[in-house]
């Protein structure tokens, strides 16, 4: 990817994160909106699985399958699809009741509010200034 077309992806949202819409800082992440799900073997030498350079889907390595993301939502979302993603945030609520007590204990003593309404990314709402 040229310094450009890096660019080009960066400006999409005006420098934000498509998903949860931060500022994007130094490292943020050029995500595939459509996984292109990479293919891995395992190493020998350096026991672990390794990237072979091919994916299922080398047609998703295109411009329009481009979104800025910053590191977190990028490595949370992995190779889910938008939706799959929507749903996993959806659930942390569920899965932060269950297994932290820290998040227990805040919620009782009133610390933070939860609060029910749909997962909206950034990019969904964002308008353009052009
Ligand atoms: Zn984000």
């Amino acid at each position: 990817m040229t310094k450009k077309e890096r660019q080009a992806i960066f400006d999409k949202f005006g420098g934000h994160c498509a998903y949860c819409g931060c500022v994007l800082q130094k490292g943020w992440h050029a995500d595939h909106v459509k996984p292109i799900r990479r293919k891995f073997k395992y190493d020998k030498s350096k026991q672990k699985l390794v990237h072979n350079g091919e994916c299922r889907h080398p047609k998703r390595e295109c411009a329009d399958n481009y979104f800025p993301a910053c590191a977190s939502c990028n490595i949370n979302k992995h190779s889910l699809s938008i939706e799959d993603f929507r749903k996993l945030v959806s659930g942390f609520i569920t899965s932060l009741n269950r297994d932290s007590v820290q998040y227990r204990i805040a919620r009782r003593y009133g610390l933070l509010q939860e609060i029910e309404k749909p997962v909206i990314f950034y990019f969904e709402q964002y308008k353009s200034e052009a």
